[in-house]
């Protein structure tokens, strides 16, 4: 079906950042492929997507921004990112621009605007979000970092797990307790810096997949963190958390069904070349049924999912919605790269495949952002049960 969601300011942007991302992230040399084995990123990289307009495109522009308050430009990025089968790089990007920018600019006082809205947009200062600790994930309020004020300084202690862009990142809201008696209400929100004393990276950990995307433990000792670095009011980040979810999981939702579309596009490709018994493997029924199943639900998916777009750009894409997105269009993702994979035969799993690297991917968005049993919890929750 004809998508009826973007302009033509938004095609001129899709385009951009296809070429941004044939020259700067696949390359003519495998670049790619050579930071999937390393495990990360370069820097630079978000540097030249920050020249490239496409890093904190909300940013007003006295900040460096383009002050386009537009979530279909950053529903952009994780489409094409997922369409070119860079999903590490994709999850990265759109951590700093889907996920840790909103704190930014809902809660930065305007000395904090200033000092790091233009690194952000620049890509000199990339982001990340640390919740999950290694005692707790789903259970936030039982978190155990804490934040002790010690006059004009917070003293920091405690460790972050499995966070993304972890060896990256510049600068990192932190959940923190600054007062241990409360569960929710003793969260609050605080900017640690690189550099910092006290703050320490673990190793980047090894993941089955998402292999270019550095995810890291955090370790937080006797850090002292000037008061200055609060986001917004103390005892009020958990309010905070939620109210910026619903978009963090659109995120996900949306890259998942363009991941799901990716997959259905190289396996058509495949099935139509690929010949046995005589015949291309994709005219046996039985592939024809896989796809056009796989080919039904994912227009299902993205007709849900441009609506909650939608939804979020009028201000009224409420928690459970967006849990739906979540876990619907996840699951539907693992189901499809899964079929995908098994119409490729024994290339599926050869990782020069991009299915291949979708399969491995793809794992983490039933689990990350909320598990999809959590959002199951939120939506019941929502119908009173
Ligand atoms: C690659 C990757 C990147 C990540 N990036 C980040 C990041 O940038 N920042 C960050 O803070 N975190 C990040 N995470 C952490 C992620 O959000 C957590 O792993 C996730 O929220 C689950 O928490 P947990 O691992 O502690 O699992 P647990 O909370 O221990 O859950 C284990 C199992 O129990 C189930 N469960 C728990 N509670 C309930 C319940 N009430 N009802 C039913 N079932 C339940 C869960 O659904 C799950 O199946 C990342 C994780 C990965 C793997």
């Amino acid at each position: 079906m004809r998508r009826t969601l973007f302009d033509d300011v938004h095609d001129d942007f899709r385009s951009s950042f296809r070429t941004f991302l044939q020259r700067e992230v696949i390359g003519e040399d495998g670049r790619y492929g050579e930071w999937e084995r390393a495990g990360i990123v370069p820097r630079e990289t978000f540097a030249r997507a920050g020249a490239g307009g496409f890093l904190g495109m909300e940013v007003p522009e006295r900040y460096g921004g383009a002050g386009a308050a537009d979530f279909r430009f950053n529903l952009i990025i994780g489409e094409e990112t997922q369409r070119a089968g860079v999903g590490g790089f994709g999850l990265g990007i759109t951590l700093h621009n889907d996920i840790c920018l909103p704190y930014f600019l809902s809660y930065c006082t305007e000395a904090q605007r200033g000092r790091w809205l233009p690194g952000i947009v620049s890509g000199e200062l990339i982001t990340a979000l640390a919740m999950t600790e290694p005692g707790i994930g789903s259970d936030l309020a039982a978190m155990s970092t804490k934040a002790q004020r010690d006059g004009d300084h917070y003293v920091v202690n405690g460790t972050k797990t499995f966070i993304t862009n972890g060896i990256n990142a510049d600068l990192v809201i932190t959940a923190v307790k600054t007062d241990p008696s409360e569960r929710h209400r003793g969260i609050s929100l605080i900017v640690l810096e690189r550099g910092m004393e006290g703050f320490s990276r673990g190793r980047n950990l090894e993941k089955i997949g998402q292999h270019a995307q550095d995810t890291a433990e955090l370790v937080f000792s006797e850090l002292r963190v000037p008061c200055e670095n609060l986001l917004g009011e103390e005892g009020e980040g958990f309010r905070y958390l939620v109210s910026n979810l619903p978009q963090e999981r659109l995120s996900i939702a949306a890259s998942a069904v363009a991941a799901a579309e990716a997959a259905l596009a190289w396996t058509l490709d495949y099935v139509r070349e690929r010949r046995a018994f005589g015949q291309p493997i994709g005219s046996f029924q039985g592939s024809r049924f896989a796809l056009a199943e796989v080919r039904t639900e994912t227009e299902v998916a993205r007709a849900f999912v441009d609506r909650c777009v939608q939804a979020l750009g009028g201000g009224e894409l409420s928690p459970e919605d967006a849990a739906m997105a979540k876990w619907w269009c996840t699951e539907l993702q693992g189901r499809v790269v899964d079929r995908c994979l098994q119409l490729h035969g024994g290339y599926g799993y050869m990782l020069e495949y991009p299915i291949a690297r979708a399969f491995v991917d793809a794992r983490v968005t039933r689990i990350y952002g909320g598990t999809n049993e959590i959002m199951k919890e939120i939506v019941g929750r929502s119908m009173g049960l």
